[in-house]
């Protein structure tokens, strides 16, 4: 791997931000636009996520590296055109994920398929259609996909996920890299596979991948993770197995609470890559979700009504847990800013939303400028595994998504109607026996 280091310095460019104190967020008018489409409304700024591709591909500059999007963090038809269109590829955990990425014009060659239950239909699918590889995370897995690239005589290029018991240092729903966690396998696993790959006819094992976690935000569990993975491609490299694809995974950080949360940089992040993989001469993947995506959405509600209780005041949302769950599901904290002209004095407030449980808040004990309802809020940071998570709980509609770019908007997912949420759904007339 050729580690010149003469990348071009990316020029500093303005990335359009979503504030509060001003209305407009990649040059369109929030106040107009919640109007116009209603809320709540996921919105993503083309602008963002198009200079975060190009950062991380100038950090790259030199290497042979492609990035795959990790489709589970915004599976958008739309955002994946824009990954296309920057020559981004995809990382999939499902046929569903492999049909959007497909038609939003994302090249087989340059998808990647994870996860630990690829069912064999699902492997059939990819192999049917040429994906890059598959990241293989089980000897069950391995000899499935044996089984079936040989029942369609053809050759599946695959590489072993290394689970490189790291401690990614996040919140334990999103850390994979630990020996307890159900990714991947160890190393002494994965050199019992190499040691018997020739078995494998129909199986081409020649890549290593390792994914350890989502949203961390030091470069040291990567180092860690990623000195593991070199120490092993070169014992396997000696023992004669080549390694034509290092996968370094995603993970990467964003920043959700401001003067709190301290991203590395891209370019500080592939300088651990280029360290630790100095000698590597093959093909390099990386898989970031959150990074390209999180920090280009929001999610724009209105205050129902403020509510006083007998201990906290509560700010009651048009959103809720089913379409931004992090919160509830991770505790996650999500700056909250009002659209606002006028400062105002500050209330202590429980943001929460209309479903009917108490884990659908937003925010505990928040300050926020005093609201009213009616007021228009942005939560910010909401590109990534926002809107992919939703769901119609409290048989609430799935939202409305918009991307923005320079002045203009489109609606790239229209508000759900009552019928298509109910679509599928039957009265049991039909009785059958089995
Ligand atoms: C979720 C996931 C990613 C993306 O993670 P981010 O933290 O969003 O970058 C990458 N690779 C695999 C295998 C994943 O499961």
């Amino acid at each position: 791997m050729p580690t010149q280091t003469s990348s071009r310095p990316a020029a500093p460019q303005p990335v359009p931000q979503a504030n509060g104190t001003s209305h407009y967020f990649d040059g369109v008018d929030l106040p107009a636009l919640a109007q116009r489409i209603g809320t709540p409304l996921h919105a993503y700024s083309a602008s963002a996520i198009r200079q975060r591709i190009s950062e991380l591909q100038s950090a790259l500059a030199g290497l042979d590296a492609t990035i795959c999007f990790a489709v589970k963090a915004n599976s958008n038809l739309a955002i994946l055109q824009l990954m296309a269109q920057a020559s981004v590829g995809a990382d999939i955990v499902s046929v569903g994920e492999l049909r959007r990425a497909l038609n939003a014009g994302i090249p087989a060659e340059r998808i990647v398929f994870s996860g630990v239950g690829k069912s064999a239909d699902e492997i059939a699918g990819a192999l049917n259609v040429g994906i890059m590889r598959f990241n293989v995370e089980s000897l069950d897995e391995l000899h499935t996909l044996q089984r079936v690239a040989k029942a369609q005589d053809v050759t599946a290029r695959a590489a072993v996920r290394i689970n490189p018991d790291v401690d990614a240092q996040t919140h334990a729903k999103i850390s994979t890299g630990k020996s307890e966690n159900k990714f991947g396998v160890s190393i002494d696993e994965a050199r019992r596979w190499f040691a018997e790959r020739k078995r494998l006819g129909h199986v081409q094992l020649d890549g290593l991948h390792v994914h350890i976690g989502s949203q961390i935000l030091s470069l040291d569990p990567f180092r860690l993770a990623l000195q593991r993975v070199a120490a092993f491609w070169r014992e396997l490299e000696q023992a004669g197995h080549p390694i034509n694809s290092i996968d370094v995974g995603g993970g990467l950080g964003v920043c959700y609470r401001a003067g709190t949360d301290h991203p590395v940089a891209a370019a500080d992040y592939v300088n651990v890559i280029r360290d630790a993989l100095a000698d590597y001469r093959g093909k390099l993947l990386l898989e970031p979700g959150r990074y390209l995506v999180a920090e280009a959405g929001v999610l724009l509600t209105r205050v129902l009504r403020v509510k006083p209780g007998v201990e906290r005041t509560f700010l009651v949302l048009d959103a809720a847990m089913n379409d931004l769950q992090r919160p509830s599901l991770y505790d996650a904290w999500h700056d909250i800013v009002p659209v606002a002209d006028a400062p105002r004095p500050l209330v202590t407030y429980d943001i929460v939303g209309p479903v009917c449980e108490t884990g659908d808040t937003f925010a505990r004990a928040r300050e926020l400028p005093e609201c009213a309802a009616g007021d228009l809020l942005l939560i910010k940071a909401t590109g990534a595994y926002g809107a992919s998570m939703a769901s119609t709980y409290n048989s609430r509609p799935l939202a409305a998504e918009v991307l923005l770019n320079q002045g203009r908007y489109a609606v790239v997912r229209r508000r759900q109607h009552f019928e298509e949420m109910i679509a599928g759904e039957q009265p049991a007339r039909n009785w059958e026996t089995t």
